[in-house]
């Protein structure tokens, strides 16, 4: 007798647990883990959900539905994926659902996916040269079509005997520069003839390969001590500072994977990291590297995601170059990840959920596949440093700039001061005015570092202070003066520039703050002969724009390139010298723990950018705080002082790497019955934790899109596997779903929040 099979289902939901469905019989047999199904869930709803387990054991629960229909005869997802969703959604707390919506590109695009075609044009048969040379002659008559034909040999190289090998139209008709009436003329004579081939959507690369680098000695140093301490370790950590050559380590450790057949992933913190590095990358691999992130369509997305599963060493992707979510493609023998500015916050996911860290998460698939992980930063997070010194980790330093050149000269700059002696030129103090004009008159380049974007972050009534704010965010309307108007940060909502004050009714509100676009305004007053852009995500919008500045500041077209933290790491231009950055204060007096080491990072990566070929690039920091401790340390480049004040903070205040931290956060449009449940759970979780719950508390802010926001958070004890504790929460949580009314709140959950 035949067992009647069961199958355990993802669905894409927010609702915890895998889903047991029955396995009628006449289902194919091409059912297994890894394919996706149709399945009912919730009255009439259809779902495709993934098979992750085939087994004959009936759920504790009646009428168990069947499963309608099998969509794929191949799986779309394999094993190791299965098994990293699962990872995830356990160690994030959030279910495989949410990993799979996160990892999986469109479903209707997997579904039917079309492959896209285009025209090509090819002799009608094999003709011998003499017959060519015939009919060449006989076209005499009509050059256009001698034209064409004649293209078309040169392009296809043919002769007797060789290959046809079809030409694209589109390229024959402008390498001929004839009509399509022409190639249509000569097809009626049965001499050409057209058909129809699939042709990918990407860019592809021309398949040259320049040979890899020779290392400096100390690169070479520092290449062969990663090596040998991968022999016991998994993770070795490089901190090298800024253009110290990792990159050209990275090519060394990936060429040697990809001779030994094992797939290599580059992940990098920023789309906009990913231009020059690709193009770095291509000169040595070329066709075999691919690049991923969410600037891609989605038919692309398929298409790249066919190619990384793709095995066949020349059509298949072998090195993937790709921000966080790169991570989900179906690798099959990874046998490296290069996790470069490990230290970086962007690689952390903050909404929606899965809340993951790439890196975190990247070592995690590493192991999976047995591979090892190289964790790259000028400025390491304190975290993994900190897994250096406890020996989870390895670890090499180094410590000089490719070619010898100097690290940047840093020259702290005293906003307070210049104020007060009426030396400020608009928002410059004179040691950046001095530096920046003696740039342009060796006609260097220049960045310009302003953490935000936007004309002003606030505008106010000077006769009694009133400042707008989103009528559904407890945030100040930034005013954007390209576009005329108000704008939310957090939900994009726009108003008019207030022409009198909505409190007192007087007229004649100011900007006050500045971000980017109002330094590319005064910068223009300034030097008004200097070539300005701007770079952030408001002139990033479109799919191509990074590449167009990238692109002009390279060729030079470009003298001084404003933006924010996009422009503040990972690139390497030649002639750039100078790099200011506008204000410091706004960093380092950001409220979270981790605002020192971020503005440590944030300032040293920015420095980076300087004199990076061949001469020793100079940093203006403007502060109001010249004595700052964190500014101290980065005026001497001095990242170990850093590290050991940051540990010893954390270590006194209980903060990670000494605990592990979950936050909750819970929004309801009604404050009343917000405080109301967040004190239940707050209470709850007392009950558990005891005092390693803080709050129920209220964020900085703490009302978005007219949800009111309560945060507690967690900590946990390090020593401890947290796998129980975080049930322990789930329970909490789920006794707070049941209470009334409890429907209408939103909660989330973030595991180690950054
Ligand atoms: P990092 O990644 O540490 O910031 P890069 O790898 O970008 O540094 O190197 C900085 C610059 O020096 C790049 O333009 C790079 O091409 C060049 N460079 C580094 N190492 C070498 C080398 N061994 N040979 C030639 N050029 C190198
Ligand atoms: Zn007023
Ligand atoms: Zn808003």
């Amino acid at each position: 007798m035949i067992n009647t099979l069961f199958a355990d289902i993802i669905l894409p939901l927010a609702v915890r647990g895998r889903f047991t469905y029955m396995i009628p019989s006449d289902i194919p047999h091409t059912i297994r883990p890894g394919v996706r199904v149709t399945v009912p869930f919730g009255g009439r709803n259809l779902y495709s959900g993934i098979v992750c387990k085939i087994h004959d054991i009936p759920p504790d629960f009646k009428n168990v539905k069947s499963i309608l229909n099998v969509l794929d005869s191949i799986p779309v997802i394999n094993e190791t994926q299965l098994k990293l969703w699962l990872w995830i959604s356990e160690y994030y707390l959030c279910t495989e659902g949410e990993v799979m919506k996160a990892a999986l590109p469109s479903e209707e695009c997997l579904n039917n996916y079309k492959p896209r075609f285009e025209t090509f044009i090819e002799l009608a048969r094999d003709f011998s040269d003499n017959e060519l040379n015939e009919i060449l002659d006989k076209l005499k008559k009509a050059p256009k079509q001698q034209d064409v034909l004649s293209s078309l040999i040169r392009l296809t190289g043919y002769t007797s005997g060789s290959e046809k090998n079809p030409v694209s139209k589109l390229l024959l008709l402008k390498d001929s520069g004839a009509s399509v009436g022409i190639i249509e003329a000569l097809t009626g004579k049965g001499i050409l003839s057209s058909k129809s081939l699939s042709v990918t959507r990407l860019t592809e690369s021309e398949s040259y390969k320049d040979p890899v680098k020779e290392l400096s000695p100390a690169q070479a140093v520092a290449y062969h001590s990663i090596k040998k301490q991968l022999i016991e370790k998994d993770i070795v950590l490089l901190h090298g500072v800024t253009s110290s050559g990792k990159t050209e380590i990275y090519i060394h450790l990936i060429d040697e994977q990809l001779k030994k057949g094992k797939q290599v992933l580059y992940m990098l913190p920023e789309i906009a990291l990913t231009t020059q590095i690709i193009l770095r990358l291509k000169k040595h691999f070329g066709a075999v590297t691919g690049v991923y992130h969410s600037r891609f369509s989605d038919p692309e997305k398929v298409e790249i995601w066919k190619r990384v599963a793709d095995e066949d060493p020349l059509n298949g992707y072998r090195l993937i170059l790709g921000v966080r979510s790169s991570l989900f493609l179906p690798f099959s023998s990874l046998g490296l990840i290069i996790v470069d500015e490990e230290h970086d916050g962007s690689y952390k996911q903050h909404d929606p959920a899965p809340r993951y860290h790439a890196r975190d998460s990247a070592i995690m698939l590493a192991a999976l596949h047995n591979a090892k992980t190289i964790l790259g930063s000028a400025s390491p997070s304190i975290e993994s440093y900190n897994n250096t010194i406890n020996g989870k980790y390895g670890l090499t330093e180094l410590n000089e700039r490719f070619g010898l050149i100097k690290l940047p000269d840093i020259i702290i700059a005293n906003t307070r001061e210049a104020y007060r002696k009426k030396q400020m030129v608009s928002h410059f103090t004179p040691e950046l005015l001095h530096a920046i004009d003696d740039a342009l008159g060796k006609e260097e380049q220049i960045i310009l570092f302003q953490n935000r974007r936007g004309f002003s972050p606030y505008i106010e009534c000077p006769e009694c202070g009133w400042i707008p704010v989103c009528f559904q965010c407890a945030v100040n309307m930034t005013y954007h003066k390209g576009i005329g108007k108000l704008v939310c940060h957090y939900c994009g909502h726009t108003s008019d520039m207030p022409t009198k004050c909505e409190s007192c009714h007087s007229t004649g509100m100011v900007t006050r703050g500045f971000g980017t676009e109002k330094i590319e305004d005064e910068i223009k007053i300034v030097f008004p002969d200097a070539r300005v852009a701007r770079m952030d995500q408001d002139t990033t919008r479109n799919k191509n724009s990074f590449n167009k500045i990238i692109r002009s500041f390279e060729e030079r077209r470009i003298d001084i390139l404003i933006g924010t933290q996009m422009i503040s790491k990972g690139l390497d231009f030649e002639n750039l010298t100078v790099v200011g950055v506008l204000n410091a204060d706004n960093l380092l007096n950001y409220p979270d723990f981790r605002a020192h080491e971020r503005s440590f990072q944030l300032m040293e990566q920015v420095s980076g950018r300087a004199g990076r070929r061949q001469k020793q690039g100079k940093v203006v920091i403007q502060t109001s705080d010249p004595a700052n401790k964190i500014v101290r340390m980065v005026l001497r480049h001095d990242y170990v002082s850093m590290f050991r004040m940051q540990v010893d903070e954390r270590m006194t205040f209980n903060y990670p790497p000494f605990c592990r931290m979950v936050r909750i956060s819970i929004k309801h449009k009604e404050k009343a019955l917000l405080n109301y449940y967040s004190d239940f759970l707050g209470h709850e979780l007392k009950e558990i934790f005891g005092k390693r719950v803080l709050g129920p508390e209220s964020p900085v802010i703490s009302q978005v899109q007219l949800w009111y926001i309560k945060t507690i958070l967690i900590k946990i004890e390090r020593e401890k596997p947290p796998a129980k504790a975080k049930q322990l929460i789930i329970k909490a949580i789920e006794r707070l779903e049941k209470e009334k009314g409890a429907s209408s709140l939103r909660i989330a959950i973030d595991v180690d929040p950054y």
